[in-house]
C-alpha cells in the first residue's frame, strides 16, 4: 500500500548525474515513499531518457528508443534491456495508473545500463584478476557430469590467453587445483592498482535447473536475497556501483548470446568476495553442472572456449567504454580508439538525448 508522504522536488542532478560532473538539473521528480521505499514514476524516466511506448516482450509493458527496448512488470524485479534479463532491487510497482521504479533501481541499475559512459572512471584498466572458484579440496558444485572447480579453473586459463593477446595484464588468484580462502582472492585484486575482479563459478541446483547468472555487490541500502543476516545487511556496497553493473552487462550479454543458454539475469548479492573488493568486480555463473545436458557441454573444451571468448569481448568492450577510448594500447603499441557505449545484442545501448 503506498504511503504518501511528502513530495520532495529532486533534482535529477542529484540523482543520477552526479557522477558524470553535470551540474544541472534536468527536471523536477516526484519522489513518492512506497513502503518504505523511495520511489519515482517511471513515465518520468522514460521521459528523461527521451523513450516511447514500444511493442516490446510480451506479458511486459516495453518502452525505448531506436533500437533499445527496455520493459518492465508490475509487482515483478525483472527489467529487461534489450531482451538481457536484471533483477531489480525492488519491485516495480503500481500506484493509480502509474508504474513506479525505485530510485535506487534508477541510480544503481537504469541509468548505468542506459548510459556506461557516464562513469568517472577515465582509466583503462590496468589487471584482469580471475579467480576461478574453489580448488583444492574444495571442489565445489560436482555432478556426474562436471566437477566445477575443473570447469572454473579451464575457462579461466583459456580466457587469460584471450586477454593476453589482446594486451590486457592478467593475474590468476590460482593456476592450478589448489585451495585459497575467500579472502585471499580478494586481497589479491585489491593489492593490484586498477584492476578489476572478475570470479569464475558454475553452478548446481535442482536437475532441471539450467542457465548462466551473474551478480554484482547490491547497492547499499538495498536488500539481497543472499543477504539474510544483520552484518550483511549493513554493508555499505561499494564505490564501484556503476562500473559493477556495467562490466556485468558487457559479459553477460555476450555469454547469453555466444552459448543461448537460458538468461537468469544480473543479480545483487553479498557475496564475501562481491563485499570486500575494493575493484570492479563480478561473479559469473557459467551454468548447472547438475543439469545433465548443461553439464555435459560445462565441461566440454568447446563451451569452455565459447564462455572465455566472450568473457573477453566483454572485458574488451568494458574496458573502451569506462575509459573513454583513452586507453589500452595493443600489442602493435598503437592507442586503441574504443567505443563509448557497451554493446547490446548488436546494437549500442541508447546514450540520452535529453541534455543535462
Ligand atoms: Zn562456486
Amino acid at each position: 500500500m503506498l504511503r504518501f508522504i511528502h513530495i520532495i522536488i529532486l533534482m535529477l542532478g542529484l540523482l543520477v548525474c552526479s557522477l558524470s560532473g553535470m551540474a544541472q538539473a534536468a527536471g523536477k521528480w516526484n519522489i513518492y515513499r512506497i513502503d518504505g521505499v523511495d520511489y519515482v514514476k517511471l513515465n518520468d524516466v522514460w521521459k528523461y531518457y527521451n523513450f516511447k511506448p514500444k511493442q516490446g516482450r510480451s506479458g511486459f509493458i516495453s518502452y525505448g528508443a531506436k533500437d533499445m527496448i527496455v520493459s518492465v512488470k508490475p509487482s515483478r524485479q525483472d527489467f529487461y534491456v534489450n531482451n538481457y534479463r536484471y533483477i531489480l532491487s525492488y519491485p516495480v510497482r503500481t500506484t493509480g495508473d502509474q508504474l513506479m521504479i525505485s530510485t535506487i533501481d534508477v541510480k544503481k541499475l537504469v541509468d548505468p545500463v542506459l548510459r556506461p559512459n557516464k562513469s568517472t572512471k577515465k582509466e583503462a584498466i590496468g589487471t584482469v584478476v580471475i579467480d576461478p572458484g574453489h580448488g583444492g579440496h574444495d571442489a565445489g558444485a560436482v555432478s556426474p557430469y562436471a566437477r566445477e572447480k575443473d570447469c572454473n579453473l579451464a575457462v579461466g586459463l583459456k580466457l587469460k590467453k584471450l586477454l593476453e593477446v589482446k594486451g590486457f595484464k592478467v593475474v590468476m588468484t590460482r593456476s592450478g587445483d589448489y585451495f585459497l580462502t575467500l579472502r585471499q582472492r580478494v586481497e589479491i585484486a585489491n593489492r593490484t592498482p586498477n584492476s578489476i575482479f572478475v570470479s569464475i563459478h558454475h553452478n548446481s541446483g535442482r536437475r532441471a535447473a539450467a542457465g548462466i547468472e551473474t551478480f554484482t555487490l547490491a547497492p547499499q541500502g538495498t536488500t539481497s536475497p543472499f543477504a539474510k543476516t544483520r552484518r550483511f545487511a549493513e554493508l555499505e556496497g561499494n564505490n564501484q556501483d556503476r562500473e559493477n553493473i556495467a562490466l556485468a552487462t558487457a559479459i553477460h550479454s555476450r555469454c547469453i548470446k555466444s552459448t543461448k543458454a537460458i538468461d537468469r539475469g544480473i543479480q545483487r548479492a553479498r557475496f564475501s568476495v562481491l563485499c570486500t573488493i575494493e575493484r570492479p568486480a563480478i561473479l559469473f555463473e557459467g551454468g548447472f553442472v547438475s543439469n545433465p545436458e548443461e553439464g555435459r557441454k560445462i565441461s566440454s573444451a568447446s563451451y569452455q572456449n565459447t564462455l572465455a571468448q566472450s568473457i573477453c569481448e566483454g572485458i574488451v568492450n568494458y574496458n573502451d567504454v569506462i575509459s573513454g577510448g583513452l586507453r589500452r594500447t595493443n600489442k602493435t603499441g598503437s592507442p586503441r580508439k574504443g567505443s563509448n557505449s557497451i554493446r547490446i545484442n548488436g546494437s549500442n545501448t541508447y546514450r540520452g538525448t535529453t541534455r543535462l
